[in-house]
């Protein structure tokens, strides 16, 4: 695991900043009839024009900015001429490489009007970020992460997704540890300032279970049910979690 300075994670809030203007730019495009690629073409000007380049486009071979993932897809959707339609949603996870340093997140957006049970599986996913986040203290242990997604995700009657995780991350996009989003608490390394992990809780309305496309990327819910994808980079610190990027701080408040 790598351990970064002040100045280092200085770098990292400044990328997961820029990936945070890239999603609340999108915000006010997700609306019935806009294409997942228009979605990728907007969010990868912002990122150029900052002067960092998308992280995500040619990693491992993908073809995007973005990872676009509406209903059933979990992650790793790819951008098309698809058109979002009224009560969809759709996860957007963005990455970024800028001065050196990665910054990560993704959010799950409603299309319009969307019925109650999707509305509550996102309710539940971004929620179970907070807790998340708010388990990540110096001193504590890798797997208080996972726990605290699944005790709430679980709460709720959804489930937790086992086949992807969250990561480390800093000069590389995918950095030791892994990040799992369920399991015992009180398990795994202990959590040192300096660490930073992208923590991404993905939440099934149904099942856990996963099944990838053809295309090699595209992962769906095997039961058809619907899936919801929030992410914060994450710092520890002496004083707890430093989210990094959020210019929505009461997203990284968690109380309880
Ligand atoms: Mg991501
Ligand atoms: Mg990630």
């Amino acid at each position: 695991m790598v351990l970064k300075s002040q100045g280092e994670i200085e770098l990292m809030h400044a990328a997961n900043g820029l990936v945070h203007q890239v999603l609340d730019s999108l915000t006010s495009m997700v609306e019935p009839g806009v294409t997942t690629r228009e979605l990728d073409r907007a969010a990868e000007k912002i990122i150029r024009d900052a002067g960092a380049v998308p992280a995500f486009l040619n990693y491992r071979g993908f073809p995007a900015t973005l990872c676009t993932s509406i209903n059933d897809v979990i992650v790793h959707g790819i951008p098309d001429e698809t058109a979002l339609a009224e009560g969809d949603i759709i996860g957007i996870d963005c990455g970024v490489l800028y001065k050196g340093y990665y910054g990560d997140a993704a959010r799950t957006f409603a299309v319009g009007e969307i019925g109650k049970e999707a509305q509550n599986l996102l309710d539940t996913t971004r929620r179970s970020l907070e807790l998340a986040i708010a388990a990540v203290q110096p001193g504590g242990r890798l797997t208080d992460i996972g726990a605290a997604v699944q005790k709430h995700v679980e709460a709720h009657g959804f489930s937790v997704v086992r086949d992807f995780v969250g990561h480390g991350i800093g000069a590389a996009l995918h950095e030791e540890p892994q990040v799992p989003n369920f399991g015992p608490a009180g398990k795994g390394p202990r959590l040192k300032p300096g660490l930073v992990l992208a923590i991404e809780p993905m939440v099934n309305a149904g099942s856990p279970g996963v099944k990838v496309d053809p295309d090699g990327w595209t992962a769906r819910t095997d039961d058809g049910s619907l899936s919801a994808h929030f992410e914060f980079s994450v710092a520890v610190t002496e004083d707890g979690p430093l989210v990094l990027g959020s210019e929505q701080p009461e997203r990284a408040s968690a109380t309880g």
